[in-house]
């Protein structure tokens, strides 16, 4: 006989254990289904372990560019590639274990394997059949891979995270956030490093501002960027290298390709048919402003939704406003998907919220636009022969000049806009910023007296 639950989540990723734990702590009877390992991609593949390689490559920076200037007489003997995987690897571990324990405080039941549909009310797992009054899909997306002739000589951002060791030369085709994040990391570890974007830069949905900086950094830092180029084919060649050739006639030979051109849904091996769940055309799954598809009693959160944005915290707080909603009698709560902060973790690091300039001009128009911006040297580099530039904007639309738009890119703009995420989030106009007393000496202060 089948095993009841009030809620069953599938997936133990950043969605599923956040919406979990939340609905266990109102007292409802929980089971959570795993396949691999509990955390999902952003502790086991991705935020994580991508945030500890990226702290490893600005110790790498401090080091190669910046110590010597500041006085320090540093001889680097080496850097020791498997010595950072295993210490970031039992970070991991740690988390699995913390994690395991709240789940277990909670008394949510963890359930270790593959969950397939057998109908819109029964999960089965290694065999075992259970059933849930309510059901959360939270199972994520995987790499993609291109379809071109030798793919397969390639790895993706997985493997990125399964090496080793240091690659010597490594190609990486894609112009998005892992792309420029992965980029960046091995160039800053000393790996030769070669960036191949479709069109004339990565990040192209970002404001030009961030876009025109970072390859100028690039440029001046690397990794090496190549523009319009389309791979065609992926040749392995005799002594194990691969060379990789591109619709515009060029090619490149490299030791290690990274495919990092985007992500897809995970829907195709739950047997969702079973259930009448529906699907966009690439396998995204349609819920309304609650999380709820068109199935009852069937719900939907984090990278696998239509319309979703692909960011841990996204995932966590759909997850967690939904138990809400479910478990703690609040009809009304739901995620807010509007003016949301997100950083890419480059060299260096972009954070934006908001509209970039031309967005808002489309939603204002040109006349009810109005753009601050401001460029120095980030003054950690200011004294050292290798310089880099921060640059900041804020777009402010209508009469009262409301923040619609805030973007960096500079030494420590990660760590800079959350707290104007919240400013921006209560309707903060330029007179409010600028009603701030700047902390001086920063890089943040700039946010505050734009002229
Ligand atoms: P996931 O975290 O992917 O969890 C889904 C889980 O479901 C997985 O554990 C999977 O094994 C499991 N699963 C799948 N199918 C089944 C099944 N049938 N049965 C049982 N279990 C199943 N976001 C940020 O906010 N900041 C970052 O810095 C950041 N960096 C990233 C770096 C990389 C390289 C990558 C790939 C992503 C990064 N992200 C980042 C995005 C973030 O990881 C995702 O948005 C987030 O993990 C999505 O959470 P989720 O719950 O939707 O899915
Ligand atoms: P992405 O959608 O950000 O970028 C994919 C890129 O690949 C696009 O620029 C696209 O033009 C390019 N591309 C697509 N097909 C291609 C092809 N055939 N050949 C060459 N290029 C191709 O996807 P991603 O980088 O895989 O990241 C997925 C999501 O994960 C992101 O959108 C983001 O939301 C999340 N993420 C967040 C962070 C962070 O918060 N710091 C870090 C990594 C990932």
């Amino acid at each position: 006989m089948a095993k009841h639950f009030d809620y069953i989540c599938i997936g133990g990723g950043s969605g599923g254990i956040a919406s979990a734990n939340r609905a266990a702590m109102y007292g409802a009877k929980v089971a959570i289904i795993e396949a691999k390992a509990l955390g999902g991609t952003c502790v086991n593949v991705g935020c994580v372990p991508k945030k500890v390689m990226w702290h490893g490559a600005q110790i790498a920076e401090a080091m190669h560019l910046y110590a010597k200037d500041y006085g320090f007489d540093v001889d680097v003997k080496g850097f020791n590639w498997s010595k950072l995987v295993e210490n970031r690897e039992a970070y991991i571990s740690r988390i699995h274990t913390s994690y395991d324990n709240v789940l277990g405080k909670n008394n949510v039941e963890v359930i270790n394997g593959f969950a397939t549909f057998i109908d819109a009310k029964t999960i089965a797992v290694n065999g075992e059949h259970y059933t849930a009054d309510h059901i959360l899909i939270a199972v994520g997306g995987e790499p993609t891979i291109p379809n071109v002739p030798g793919a397969e000589y390639g790895i993706d951002s997985n493997g990125f995270f399964e090496l080793n060791e240091q690659p010597k030369r490594t190609a990486i085709v894609g112009a998005g956030y892992i792309a420029v994040e992965i980029a960046g990391v091995l160039s800053a570890l000393g790996t030769d490093t070669h960036l191949f974007v479709r069109k004339e830069s990565p990040l192209r949905s970002f404001d030009p501002m961030i876009v025109d900086t970072l390859v100028e950094v690039m440029a001046a830092e690397g990794p090496t960027l190549h523009t319009h180029s389309i791979p065609k084919q992926v040749v392995k060649e005799a002594d194990g290298s691969i060379t990789l050739h591109f619709e515009n006639g060029e090619s490149h030979n490299t030791d290690l390709l990274i495919w990092a051109i985007g992500r897809h849904p995970a829907t195709d091996k739950i047997n969702l048919q079973a259930t009448g769940v529906e699907t966009n055309a690439r396998g995204y799954i349609k819920v309304d402003q609650y999380q709820a598809t068109n199935v009852e009693g069937i719900y939907c959160v984090g990278d696998i939704m239509e319309g979703g944005i692909e960011l841990t915290p996204i995932a966590v707080k759909a997850g967690r406003q939904l138990s809400e909603r479910l478990f703690n009698n609040k009809p009304e709560a739901k995620m807010d998907y509007t003016l949301v902060p997100t950083v890419v973790f480059s060299h260096p690091p972009i954070g934006t919220i908001g509209l970039t300039t031309q967005e808002a001009i489309e939603q204002y128009g040109e006349q009810n636009v109005k753009v601050y911006q401001s460029g120095f040297t980030a003054m950690y580099t200011a004294v050292t022969s290798h310089r880099q530039p921060c640059k900041m904007k804020l777009v402010c639309a209508g009469a009262d000049e409301k923040v619609v738009g805030l973007h960096g890119i500079g030494y420590t703009v990660d760590e800079m806009i959350q707290g104007f995420g919240v400013a921006m989030k209560m309707g903060a106009t330029k007179a409010d910023f600028d009603s701030v007393v700047a902390i001086h000496p920063t890089g943040s202060e700039e946010f505050v007296t734009m002229r």
